[in-house]
């Protein structure tokens, strides 16, 4: 992957954002291990290099284009992180910066544990756990900074497994494809029943020409204790 990194250095200047040498490496490094891992199980349909760094890599990082940095000790939690997309990257590029990777499949949670280890990324830590399981556990609700989330569930049904989790003040973002106008409509009585609030939709075009959204929350005040329901609650019956 090494042999990509004036793709990955040219597509993250054109949205501003500027790394070191040895960061650069360590993102390419970890998409290589991504790839090496996708045969042993599905972790990504993209498996062409130049589509890695576009679609996971820059895609994970334009967050930071809007966000350029959270304080040293805060913690960011990305649920449904699946092959570590987004919170890899930005656990590379912000090293100060906790981020837990939070899975409901146990072979991945053990890929992303073995590969922080290998890449000594000191501040990752891999939780094997639902979403709805998570923002009952003391230790995590309403505890984040920023949550984020990429294809993971729709709005209305996201907005309830990420919201419980942030601290009140903090944000959720979800990434998004085309089509997220209907998905935000559909989101209102979520917001209004869990306390969060739209901040703002950012839209940005990749240098394959899709165009992707960044959905900006707020958490405004307190979730009620009933939410998250259940594990599977949430997908049956969206707040919608
Ligand atoms: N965020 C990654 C992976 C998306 S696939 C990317 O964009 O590339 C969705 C992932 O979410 C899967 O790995 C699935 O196991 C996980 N997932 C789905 N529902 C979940 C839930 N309720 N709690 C935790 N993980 C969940």
């Amino acid at each position: 992957m090494i042999s990509f990194k004036n793709q990955l250095q040219k597509e993250l200047a054109d949205f501003g954002l500027d790394y070191s040498e040895g960061t650069l490496e360590k993102l390419l490094e970890y998409a290589g291990y991504v790839l090496e891992e996708n045969k042993n199980q599905n972790l990504t349909r993209i498996v062409e290099p130049e589509a890695v760094v576009t679609r996971h890599l820059v895609d994970s990082l334009v967050l930071q284009k809007w966000f350029p940095s959270l304080e040293a000790g805060s913690l960011l939690i990305d649920l449904g992180t699946g092959g570590g997309f987004p919170g890899v990257p930005l656990a590379i590029t912000w090293p100060g910066v906790q981020v837990v990777l939070v899975d409901s499949e146990r072979k991945k949670v053990d890929f992303l544990q073995r590969a922080a280890r290998e890449l000594a990324l000191a501040n990752v830590t891999a939780v094997h756990a639902r979403a709805e399981e998570l923002g009952r556990d003391d230790d995590y609700r309403e505890q984040a900074d920023l949550v984020v989330a990429r294809s993971v569930a729709k709005l209305p049904v996201l907005l309830e497994y990420s919201l419980p989790l942030v601290k009140i003040g903090g944000r959720f973002c979800s990434y998004k494809g085309e089509g997220v106008e209907s998905e935000v409509a559909e989101s209102d009585k979520a917001l209004k029943v869990l306390g969060g609030r739209l901040d703002s939709l950012l839209a940005y075009t990749l240098s394959s020409g899709d165009t992707h959204h960044l959905v900006v929350f707020l958490k405004a005040t307190q979730t009620p204790h009933i939410y998250p329901r259940r594990p599977g609650i949430p997908q049956k019956r969206p707040l919608s």
